[in-house]
C-alpha cells in the first residue's frame, strides 16, 4: 500500500490509578509530550460505568479548560497529543478515537503509521462497518472491536495485531482497562512507569518524570501491557517477536526530548555522542562553534568537547537565538513562509561571530531551507567562514512510519550529492553523520534500526519503496492465526 490519509505523528499516554481521578495527570503528561503534536489533544477516561471525553484543536493548554478536566471523570484513561500534517488541519483526525460497540467501549490513542491500513478499511467496509474518519487508528479501533465481539481481549489485541503491518505504539482503553501496545519491529517509542498510586504508559519518559513517577522499562517490540485498573500492577503477554527490530534513529536524533530516555538510552547522551562523531569523522579548525537551537544544542556540545580534548582551539559559543514563539518552521505550507520563518526564528548576535571562523551543528537537513539562510545570516553579520555539520546522515527519502517530513522532490539530498548540497547552500563546507555513526551511539546494530530516510531502505512492505529485510505479512484474509 502506498500511503495514504493523514499520517499519525503523535504521542501517547495512559494511566491507571488507584482512587484518584485521571484527568489532571494526563493532562501533565500531554503537556510533557506536546513537542510531539501541536495540532489537537484529546484525554478519554473511564469512571467504571462510562467513557467519558474531551478533545480539542490545538496546545495541551488551550485544548482544555478547567471544567473540562473536571468533567473527565474516573482513575483510569488515555490522551493523546497529534502533530500538524502539512497545510491541513482536520478535527476528525483528532485523538483519541472513541467507540462504544456491543461489547464495551473503547478508547486508541495511535503513534505511527500503518502501511495497509487501505486494505483493512476496505475489508470492515464490506462487512458494515461505517468510518468517520481517513486515518489509521479509526481502522485499528474497528478492527479491535471486533475482534472483541469474539475473543478475550489479549487474544483480540493479538489478532489485530496480526492484521495490522507499519509502525504503532498504542495507548487503549477497553471499558475501564488501559492497555499498552507496541508493534513487532518497536519502531515508535513507548514506555511504562510507576508513580505513587498507580502505572503510567507513554510515548516518552519525561511524561512519567513529571507526574514524579520512575520509569520500569521500555515496553518492548510486540508487547502487549495490560495496566490493572485500580493501579495496583501490570500484566505484559510477548505476543510477537521479531528477529530484527526496526527503532526509528530519528527519534533520536530529532523528534524526542533529550531528557526522555528511549530503547535504553538517554537521549541527551545520543546528541552528545552523535557530536563526538561528528568531530572524530569529519572535524573543521574554526574560531567558534555553535548550535542551532534548540535541537543541535547537545550535538554542538559534544562536538566543541571533542574538539577541545584533541586540542583544538575552538571556542563553544550560542551565536544563534531563538525566538521560542515563533512554531516549527517545517510545517509552514509555502516555501516562502518557511524562509521568512526561518529568519522570524532565529537571529545571529553579530559580536560572537564578526570575522570569526564559525562552524554550525543542526541535528539534520532536510529541505535545506534553514541551513541556507542560516549560512547567509552568518555572513551578512561577518563570519569569515561557515562551516556546517550535521548530527544525522543525509535524508534522502521520506518517511512513511510516522515522522511528518517532506516528499522525496522536496528533500535537498535525494537526489544530490554533499558537495552540492554544499554548493546549493553556499556554506564554506558541508558534512554529515555516517549510519554507523548513528548506530554506533544508539548502541544498536544497523540492522535493528529504521534508516529508511537515510538508506531509502524501509523495515515494512511499502508499495514502490525497497525494504531491507524479509518482511513478516500480517494475515489479511481468512483464518486469524492461532491464538497462541
Ligand atoms: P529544513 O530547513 O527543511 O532543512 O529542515 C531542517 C530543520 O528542521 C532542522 O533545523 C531540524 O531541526 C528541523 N527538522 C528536522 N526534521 C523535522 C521534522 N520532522 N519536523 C519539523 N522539523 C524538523
Amino acid at each position: 500500500m502506498t500511503h495514504s490519509g493523514p499520517r499519525e505523528k503523535c504521542g501517547v499516554v495512559g494511566v491507571s490509578l488507584d482512587g484518584r481521578d485521571a484527568a489532571r495527570p494526563l493532562y501533565y503528561s500531554l503537556y510533557a509530550l506536546q513537542h510531539r503534536g501541536q495540532e489537537s489533544a484529546g484525554i478519554v477516561t473511564h469512571d467504571g460505568f462510562q467513557q467519558h471525553d474531551h478533545v480539542d484543536m490545538g496546545l495541551v493548554g488551550d485544548a482544555f479548560a478547567e471544567a473540562d478536566l473536571d468533567g473527565l471523570a474516573g482513575n483510569v484513561g488515555i490522551g493523546h497529543v497529534r502533530y500538524p500534517t502539512a497545510g491541513s488541519v482536520d478535527s476528525s483526525c483528532a485523538q483519541p478515537f472513541s467507540v462504544s460497540f456491543k461489547s464495551g467501549s473503547l478508547g486508541l490513542s495511535h503513534n505511527g503509521n500503518l502501511v495497509n491500513a487501505g486494505e483493512i478499511r476496505d475489508e470492515l467496509a464490506a462487512l458494515g462497518h461505517a468510518f468517520t474518519s481517513d486515518g489509521d487508528t479509526e481502522v485499528i479501533a474497528h478492527d479491535l472491536a471486533r475482534n472483541l465481539l469474539e475473543a478475550d481481549l489479549v487474544r483480540a489485541v493479538k489478532r489485530t495485531m496480526s492484521r495490522i503491518h507499519g509502525s504503532y505504539s498504542l495507548t487503549i482503553m477497553h471499558d475501564d482497562t488501559v492497555l499498552g501496545v507496541r508493534d513487532p519491529e518497536g519502531n515508535r517509542p513507548l514506555c511504562i512507569g510507576s508513580i505513587d498510586d498507580g502505572y503510567v504508559l507513554a510515548s516518552e519518559s519525561a511524561a512519567i518524570d513529571v507526574l514524579d513517577g520512575e520509569l520500569v522499562r521500555d515496553v518492548e517490540p510486540g508487547e502487549l501491557i495490560v495496566l490493572q485498573p485500580d493501579g495496583s500492577g501490570f500484566d505484559s503477554y510477548r505476543l510477537f517477536e521479531r528477529e530484527r527490530t526496526a527503532h526509528c534513529f530519528f527519534e533520536h536524533v530529532y523528534f524526542a526530548r533529550p531528557d526522555s530516555r528511549i530503547d535504553g538510552s538517554l537521549v541527551y547522551d545520543v546528541r552528545r555522542d552523535l557530536g563526538r562523531a561528528l568531530w572524530e569523522e569529519s572535524g573543521v579548525d574554526s574560531d567558534v562553534v555553535m548550535p542551532v537551537p534548540d535541537s543541535g544544542r547537545a550535538f554542538a556540545s559534544g562536538y566543541a568537547e571533542a574538539a577541545q580534548e584533541d586540542g583544538a582551539g575552538v571556542e563553544f559559543a550560542e551565536g544563534l537565538m531563538k525566538n521560542r514563539y515563533v512554531g516549527r518552521t517545517f510545517i509552514m505550507p509555502t516555501q516562502d513562509a518557511r524562509e521568512r520563518a526561518v529568519r522570524l526564528k532565529l537571529n545571529p548576535i553579530r559580536d560572537v561571530v564578526e570575522g570569526k571562523t564559525v562552524t554550525v551543528i543542526d541535528d539534520s537537513i532536510v529541505r535545506g531551507t534553514t541551513s541556507t539562510q542560516l549560512v547567509q545570516l552568518l555572513k551578512d553579520v561577518g563570519a569569515e567562514e561557515v562551516h556546517m555539520r550535521i548530527g544525522a546522515p543525509p535524508i534522502v527519502a521520506p518517511c512513511y512510519m510516522g515522522i511528518d517530513m517532506a516528499t522525496r522532490e522536496e528533500l535537498i539530498a535525494s537526489d544530490k550529492t554533499t558537495e552540492e548540497i554544499g554548493e546549493e547552500i553556499a556554506a564554506d563546507s558541508l558534512a554529515y553523520l555516517s549510519i554507523d555513526a548513528v548506530a554506533g551511539a544508539l548502541e544498536e546494530s544497523r540492522a535493528d534500526l529504521c534508516l529508511g530516510c537515510v538508506t531509502g531502505e524501509y523495515p515494512y512492505d511499502i508499495e514502490g519503496e525497497a525494504t531491507d529485510r524479509e518482511v513478516d505479512r500480517p494475515v489479511i484474509e481468512g483464518e486469524a492465526p492461532a491464538d497462541d
